[in-house]
């Protein structure tokens, strides 16, 4: 097969794989990049022809892997799209969503170019779309060829796959996003389990060990634990996360703890678009018994959406829980300006759940200390950090321990590296080498061939 990666900057970031094999030309998943905004963010389509794609497949729809999906579909009009019920689902509203926040940008940070898509090209992008059942292998045809395609459970979010190709020469497995326990509200990946010749695999855990006395459920216990000192010596719990998957996960544990009053019942606030993906998710767990989620949660919570004009630096408007994207505390997100408003007080806490990149907000703040100053800087506001700041081990991806257990089962002859940072990728460049298989770390924008 021949791969290549459009995603420029390599890492986790506008996530976008082309590969050929079989005569067939197809694209897998086209993503924007969360640090960057309008053209830089975007994959780099143009070292492809238009109208060259055969077919585009989603793997899930985190914002890495779908939102420039409108773009590279209007350049190739004749591929369809093919994806997991789910993902057609959650798509319409995260892609939506993505044109409301490129047409606030536009002024915000004055980029002439955005929004990128509009309306009429996600009506487009959503006529060619074609779901596909799970397990069961999709046959397309071309010029007397034919290949096939079947997507994998892989756990993580809901709708997210791992994708099978197979034509007469080769089977390919890329694995997308995966992740192989189960979460409170999601099962965990079915994957393949048969010898493939070409593994694409992600890498993003490459440089988190895992400790083992650190599981996912003590995890929660925990975070609960800290939630519950918080509120009760009168402080407020910040906790960024990914509105599509996070929030209403955390959203059915937090309802679970107060249930059983292991932490005290207090307001419950929540950003916009994780409030609007709760009824997608409802629609969809109704549909699939490996997703468990009903809307009931928020009524049961009391959970309300976070007051509109929030000034940055001024206290929280009261007491309560704030579970509100983005989850790395990403410049302008409700996130953000909850923490600059919640980090000089030492009865609050800002509790993360997931990755945070050390240059995001996120990550420089659990980079620093007790009383250092921190400057948000968009808001051109410093405050001393008094808060407690915690990480807990809640991520959606596989450990890399499980991730070589998992190739090694596959036994694959060649190995392509995949959405991970260079340091991450070079741990799994190592630890993959006993299985005897042909390693690739694919530069961007350079064509490979097996
Ligand atoms: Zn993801
Ligand atoms: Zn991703």
């Amino acid at each position: 097969m021949r791969f290549l990666d459009l995603n420029p900057n390599g890492g986790i970031g506008a996530n976008c794989t082309v590969c050929e094999s079989g005569g067939f030309r197809f694209a897998i998943d086209s993503g924007l990049h969360p640090k960057f905004a309008g053209n830089e963010s975007i994959p780099s389509h143009s070292k492809i022809e238009r109208n060259s794609l055969d077919f585009i497949i989603l793997t899930h729809c985190h914002l890495d892997h779908l939102g420039s999906l409108p773009i590279l579909s209007r350049e190739h009009q004749d591929a369809p799209v093919l994806l997991s019920y789910p993902s057609s689902v959650l798509a319409r509203r995260m892609l939506s969503n993505s044109i409301s926040v490129m047409k606030r940008q536009r002024n915000e940070l004055n980029l002439r170019e955005l929004p990128l898509y509009g309306r009429g090209d996600l009506v487009d992008l959503f006529d060619r779309m074609k779901t596909l059942s799970i397990q069961q292998p999709f046959t397309l045809e071309k010029d007397g060829r034919s290949i096939e395609v079947t997507l994998h459970h892989a756990g993580h979010v809901a709708g997210a796959v791992s994708v099978e190709i197979k034509t007469p020469k080769e089977r390919i497995l890329f694995t997308g996003d995966i992740l192989f326990d189960g979460q409170r509200t999601l099962d965990g990946a079915q994957p393949l389990l048969e010898k493939v010749d070409t593994l694409v695999t992600e890498t993003t855990r490459g440089l988190s060990e895992r400790d083992p006395s650190r599981q996912r459920e003590s995890e929660i216990v925990n975070l609960l634990e800290e939630s519950r000192k918080t509120l009760s010596r009168g402080g407020s719990v910040l906790i960024p996360v990914f509105a599509l998957g996070r929030m209403q996960e955390m959203l059915v544990v937090i309802d679970e703890a107060i249930k059983r009053s292991a932490i005290p019942k207090v307001p419950v606030f929540c950003s916009g678009l994780g409030m609007d993906l709760v009824n997608h998710f409802h629609e969809i767990s109704k549909n699939t018994n490996r997703i468990r989620f009903n809307r009931r949660v928020l009524r049961s919570l009391g959970a309300r959406p976070l007051p509109r004009k929030l000034e940055p630096g001024r206290e929280p408007p009261m007491q309560g829980i704030y579970l509100v994207s983005s989850g790395m505390l990403v410049e302008q997100t409700p996130s953000y300006v909850m923490a600059s408003s919640m980090l000089g007080d030492d009865r609050n806490c800002i509790l993360f759940v997931g990755y945070c990149d050390p240059s995001t907000p996120g990550g420089k703040l659990l980079d620093s200390v007790y009383g250092e100053p921190f400057e948000f800087e968009v808001y051109n506001h410093v405050e001393p950090i008094r808060a407690k700041i915690k990480q807990f081990d809640l991520s959606g991806h596989a450990d890399r321990d499980q991730l070589v257990a998992y190739a090694e089962k596959l036994s694959p002859k060649n190995i392509f590296l995949h959405h991970g940072d260079p340091k991450a990728r070079e741990w799994f460049a190592d630890a993959l080498k006993p299985i005897g298989a042909n390693i690739i770390n694919p530069e961007p924008l350079q064509f490979y061939e097996t």
